[in-house]
């Protein structure tokens, strides 16, 4: 009945619609600095999608909706940046639910890197001082220049908050700077830890899931040139395929808002490199027509059974694209 119902939305055939779910972290714990889902939140999550759909692994999927033959109810499950935590805390729970994934990695970050948004939160998280002056206008935007109290996790989760919008659309060597220098007021050493080895790459890979390109350091691809945005690219697809030893095909663009984000150009470029898919975080549901580099993705935040349920049947009607 439930599954009839789910049908409706999520065709299959040549009228299909594919949803694909996008994770990014996944914590043992819920973490107040980031929206994060938890473990236990993706083996509840990966139950209703083992139960009511069909999983399928992205490069299946794409070249069967292309073909009009998704089979209903189809769902691919994405994962962005390449945190520790997937192969950790993720990989477990694909693996005990036999769910396929895709992993889209920013290849330079691993083996001991920090994405910035991640280094902003680590300084408040970490830092000894109860307060923090920025007062030096030439490393920091003038809006982030002021004294902070940082004596609650509230005002810390707040301040690391205000700095990660402020600095998201700097070009990516100010933004560099900029977190540099919060690192080194707020006096604090940064975790190695945080994404994954080269050999937790080929570990996932290994187990049977899917490895993507999501550029070499994560800027957004408007902020920099086009031909910095080809190199970004270009070094990530082939350090990832020399780790894994295979072809890597399909790209998740750095924040992914469509047009805000990512350009035709850069689309171009996806295809001059030989990419054959790519997905975005535009909310919806693919169907034969939309434009291959351009997959919209969706994910259900609800915790009943219920709601989750009925976003992914709204979101196959397009009600949230
Ligand atoms: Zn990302």
């Amino acid at each position: 009945m439930i599954k009839t119902l789910l049908g409706l939305s999520l065709k299959g055939g040549d009228k299909c619609r594919l949803s694909i779910i996008d994770y990014h972290r996944i914590t043992p714990e819920k973490d107040q600095y980031v929206d994060s889902v938890t473990q236990a939140e993706l083996d509840w999550q990966c139950s209703i999608l083992k139960e009511f759909f069909n999983v399928l692994p992205l490069e299946q999927a794409v070249d069967l909706l292309q073909k009009g033959q998704l089979p209903t109810r189809s769902a691919v499950i994405t994962f962005d940046d390449g945190y520790a935590n997937n192969c950790a805390l993720a990989l477990p729970v694909l693996e005990k639910w036999d769910l396929p994934a895709t992993f889209f990695i920013a290849s330079g970050f691993l083996d001991g890197g920090i994405m910035w948004n991640d280094a902003i939160i680590e300084a408040f998280r970490r830092t000894d001082y109860e307060s923090l002056e920025i007062s030096a206008p030439d490393s920091f935007p003038e809006d982030l220049i002021g004294f902070y109290d940082l004596s609650t996790q509230k005002k810390r989760v707040e301040t690391a908050n205000k700095f990660r919008l402020a600095v998201k659309y700097l070009d990516l060597s100010r933004r560099e700077d900029v977190v540099a220098a919060l690192v080194e007021i707020a006096g604090v050493k940064l975790p190695k830890d945080i994404m994954l080895t080269s050999e937790q790459v080929k570990e996932i890979y290994v187990s049977g899931m899917a490895i993507g390109g999501h550029t070499q350091s994560h800027p957004i691809l408007t902020t920099i040139s086009v031909e910095k945005a080809k190199q970004q690219i270009m070094d990530d697809k082939e350090k990832l395929q020399q780790i894994i030893g295979a072809d890597i095909n399909h790209f998740a663009y750095p924040n992914g808002i469509p047009r805000k984000d990512f350009l035709p150009v850069h689309t171009d470029i996806l295809q001059e490199l030989g990419y054959k898919a790519a997905v975005t975080t535009k909310s919806g549901v693919s169907s034969p027509q939309t434009d291959l580099y351009q997959l919209p993705r969706f994910s259900p935040w609800d915790k009943t059974t219920f709601r989750y349920l009925y976003r992914m049947f709204m979101n196959g009607l397009g009600v949230y694209g």
